[in-house]
């Protein structure tokens, strides 16, 4: 198959859908890679890099559109892309239909078949959501750990302390994987860690793997607002799969945290845990309200993308690979974790939760 990987044009998107060694492994089994010149550049891979492992580069992104049967990207196309998007072309990269309408109907019109990385199921899980939790459950803490530092408006607090002087208290709202990844970074870093869900069966789990430096709770209000005076660093780390993200610490709770104290809202993408919380960038990741610090960036992952490109890239590939080793027709009929990631076929809505947001025929 002949496959095309475009340079990201979205507003700060520096990830790249696939790798120098991607590359390789699409050599190995037969494929054409066609990737545009500098597309890796963001994420630290030169054009030099995806020659050397068999990749033709491309000057520019029409010439990608092109000639590629299967396009893999990162991020959605945006409007400049949707005239370059060829009637049976495979898309295989992150959409969110459901939060845009014109996206939704340009692809409809477009007749190519787009396969979402979002809607990617294995078993309950979303095998393609899950390495951008990973990096900012991780990264959670080495912002919250930056911030609580003086010159940062923090309280001035190592998170974990010095011999004789007491660490940090970190309060984790939420234990799946966001809450997991960033538990298991304080705990490393010798914080003193308690952290909450609302499903026994996963406090159980991780209090059987986490390190003796963390606590599990049940995560209630009361629990929540007896915790919350003492944390130096709060994680909001809750997901109720297709709803708003509920406010489990709200506004009068603020008055009681310890000033200086930080709060890190990773749920802002889906609303928030955190009343106060609105999305920011990373150009301006914070703001301060009753003298507690809220970091609130909706786009994590983007202010690594070295490390982004490869773990999603990771998760992405054997999809990849097998959609390009059998056709998507084929290889959707085979797996049932690529069939659900099936949206828009040549013209129609086959993603059920797309076609009620907007009213569309399914
Ligand atoms: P997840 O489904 O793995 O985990 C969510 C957890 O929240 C579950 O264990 C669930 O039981 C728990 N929960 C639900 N209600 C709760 C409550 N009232 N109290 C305590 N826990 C509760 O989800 P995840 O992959 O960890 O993602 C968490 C959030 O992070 C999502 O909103 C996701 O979109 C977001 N996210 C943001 C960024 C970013 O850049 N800001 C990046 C990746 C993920």
């Amino acid at each position: 198959m002949i496959i095309g990987v475009p340079k990201e044009i979205k507003n700060n998107e520096n990830r790249v859908a696939l790798t120098p060694a991607g590359v390789n492994e699409m050599k190995k089994h037969g494929h054409q890679v066609y990737v545009q010149s500098t597309a890796g550049e963001g994420s630290g891979f030169s054009d030099e890099a995806f020659a050397e492992a068999g990749a033709n580069i491309l000057a520019t992104i029409e010439e990608v559109y092109g000639i590629a049967e299967m396009i893999i990207k990162v991020k959605e196309p945006i409007e400049f892309e949707y005239d370059l998007i060829r009637e049976d072309q495979l898309l295989f990269t992150y959409f969110h239909f459901a939060s845009y309408e014109p996206l939704t109907k340009a692809m409809i019109e477009s007749k190519s078949v787009c396969l979402a990385y979002e809607t990617v199921e294995r078993g309950r899980g979303l095998p393609l959501l899950v390495p951008m939790s990973e990096v900012a459950g991780r990264m959670s803490i080495q912002e919250g750990a930056k911030y609580l530092e003086k010159p940062m408006q923090g309280r001035g607090i190592l998170l974990g302390g010095v011999p004789g002087v007491k660490p940090a208290k970190v309060l984790v709202l939420g234990g799946g994987i966001v809450g997991y990844q960033s538990a298991k970074m304080a705990a490393g870093l010798g914080a003193d860690v308690t952290i909450m869900d609302i499903s026994l069966d996963r406090l159980r789990y991780l209090d059987d793997v986490m390190a003796a430096n963390v606590t599990t709770m049940m995560s209630s209000e009361y629990n929540i607002r007896q915790e919350i005076k003492e944390a130096d660093l709060v994680i909001g780390a809750v997901l109720i799969p297709g709803a708003k993200a509920p406010h489990l610490v709200t506004r009068d709770m603020l008055k009681d945290m310890k000033p200086g104290a930080v709060l890190v809202d990773v749920a802002v993408d889906q609303g928030g845990c955190i009343e106060t919380c609105k999305p920011t960038t990373h150009a301006d990741p914070i703001f301060i309200i009753d003298d507690v610090v809220h970091y609130c960036v909706a786009n994590m992952p983007g202010a690594v993308p070295y490390t982004s490109t490869l773990a999603l890239t990771n998760a992405t590939l054997p999809y990849a690979l097998e959609l390009a080793n059998k056709g998507w027709k084929k290889a959707c009929q085979e797996s049932s974790e690529l069939k659900t990631g099936l949206n828009v076929v040549k013209g129609d809505v086959v993603y059920k939760a797309v076609a009620e947001a907007f009213d569309l025929p399914y």
